[in-house]
């Protein structure tokens, strides 16, 4: 993969590649062979295989044969004698950095094919080549500044801003400092002298701190998103901090707006990613409320290159087609961390309706309120997913966003089983204790028939079913006033009898 070919890739999606290496071997191990087949890909062919007939001689002969049956071969590949070799890798070295490609050496090989059949390999590793590799080329700087990116999934990266230094023929103004627990570990600080490392990688990174600027305090990692001032969090078990402000950071906005019109969000026909940053950078969509204005400006977009008065309409009718939404396609839609298809359909289900729900939401942002308790303990939810619920509903853009989505929009309720006959329709419930049935399938029962399922009793608990040892949740609903049912109540109740 060319380093141009790399950098392209790397922009292009949320996971990030170290090297264009480690992009290609990632690319060809892909389950999908139409993703690798997206990845430019280039080959210099160099080896044989197994062959029915000998092609060539000697190595030189047969790397023309390949070119000869259209493959391409390294043009840097060159007939040497002995010593010529270290001439040769001085040369290589010299061309390295204005190559389109990484390199790390030079493979030697004897050219006989004879001579090498004859020598044969000691394990995978062949007698009849060696390998030369670059050293790692190094340099001291100094850390000007520790600069703040914003990926396109919120993540906030920081690289480093150095005093421009030659590092193996290549000039390094940017060098990566990995996370925010690296440079803590390392204390990097700005005005530091530092040694950074090139090895092969198109991305140099800082290896230590050299000479530590007398001025200096140690770097705080920004708690806010520096394009958008949002919130910064952090979960515990990852290295990343991201941006809350998904809606309307404007790093994230064009990922977020082509998931926005994705087929399991609105589903809206001819909103790909290419329109949607086209319109974008027209600057006709600027946030998500902006798609359901697109038709106000149809007469606009029917001019725009690659439109046409056809076209722009059925743009228009897809768009109003999609005015009218099922709670958990819309909840999806917006692209709230670890909230995808499933766990939109759980909220939705739980709170029955846009308007709980964004009630309930806002009411769960303060830690160890019931509503958040409630969010919680929903079967399939769990506190992780409240936390980046509550991290959306906590940043006053998303709310604003909402509420002019909600203004143009009109939010079907979500199917709930209320219209089930089952005396459990609608009743929130809360298993304790060990059960004679499994608990998932006591909990897929009572959830089949209407009823939702949560861990914690509360006030809003309809039903406790307390099986043997039942303990503290069952003492909970007795000071509360909760209905306590023995699980033979609940059966008969759920027609399991
Ligand atoms: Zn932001």
């Amino acid at each position: 993969m060319t380093k141009n070919d790399f950098l392209a890739l790397n922009e292009s999606q949320t996971r990030q590649f170290a090297n264009p290496r480690n992009a290609a071997a990632g690319s060809l191990r892909q389950l999908d062979p139409a993703i690798t087949a997206q990845r430019k890909l280039s080959l210099f062919a160099y080896a044989q295989g197994d062959v029915s007939a000998p092609v060539a001689a000697s190595h030189w002969e047969y790397l023309q044969t390949l070119q000869s049956w259209g493959f391409t071969v390294n043009p840097l590949s060159k007939r040497i004698s002995e010593n010529e070799a270290e001439a040769f890798q001085t040369h290589i070295g010299q061309a390295r950095a204005t190559l389109p490609y990484d390199i790390d050496g030079v493979v030697y090989k004897i050219d006989d094919i004879a001579l090498q059949n004859r020598l044969g390999f000691v394990g995978r590793a062949p007698r009849w080549a060696i390998a030369w590799k670059f050293p790692a080329e190094r340099a001291t700087t100094t850390l000007e500044d520790i600069e703040i990116q914003v990926g396109r999934t919120g993540a906030l990266t920081p690289r480093a801003r150095l005093t421009p230094v030659n590092v193996g023929g290549v000039l390094v103004q940017y060098a990566t400092l990995h996370n925010e627990d690296e440079i803590a570990r390392k204390d990097f600080r700005i005005g530091d002298v530092v040694e950074l490392q090139r090895a092969g990688d198109v991305i140099p990174q800082l290896i230590r701190v050299v000479k530590r600027s007398e001025a200096s305090t140690p770097y705080h990692f920004p708690t806010h998103c520096p394009v958008c001032g949002s919130l910064a969090v952090r979960d515990s078990d990852e290295a990343v901090r991201r941006c809350t402000g998904g809606l309307t950071c404007q790093a994230q906005i064009t990922e977020r707006l082509i998931h926005f019109c994705s087929r399991g969000a609105f589903d809206i026909e001819g909103m790909g990613d290419k329109t949607v940053q086209e319109f974008y950078a027209a600057g006709l969509l600027k946030s998500a409320p902006d798609i359901f204005k697109l038709p106000d400006h149809e007469a606009e977009i029917a001019t725009r290159e690659g439109w046409g008065k056809l076209s722009a309409a059925n743009l228009t009718a897809a768009i109003e087609a999609r005015r009218t939404i099922a709670l958990p396609r819309f909840i999806f839609a917006l692209g709230i961390r670890r909230i995808g298809e499933n766990n939109a359909k759980l909220l939705a289900r739980h709170y029955g309706n846009y308007a709980n729900w964004r009630a309930s939401m806002q009411a769960a942002t303060e830690i160890g309120s019931d509503a958040r308790l409630e969010l919680g303990s929903i079967t399939g939810v769990g506190p992780t997913i409240a936390t980046d619920l509550a991290a959306f509903f906590a940043e006053p853009h998303n709310l604003a966003t909402l509420d002019e989505l909600a203004s143009l929009l009109t939010i079907t309720d979500a199917p709930t089983a209320a219209t089930s006959t089952s005396p459990l329709a609608g009743k929130t419930i809360v298993f304790t204790g060990t059960l004679t049935m499994a608990r998932p399938e006591a909990k897929a029962r009572a959830e089949a028939l209407g009823a939702k399922v949560t861990e914690s009793v509360s006030k809003k608990t309809d039903y406790v079913v307390v099986g043997e040892d039942a303990g503290s949740k069952a003492k909970k609903a007795a000071e509360l006033g909760v209905t306590i049912l023995t699980e033979t109540q609940f059966r008969e109740m759920a027609d399991l009898v």
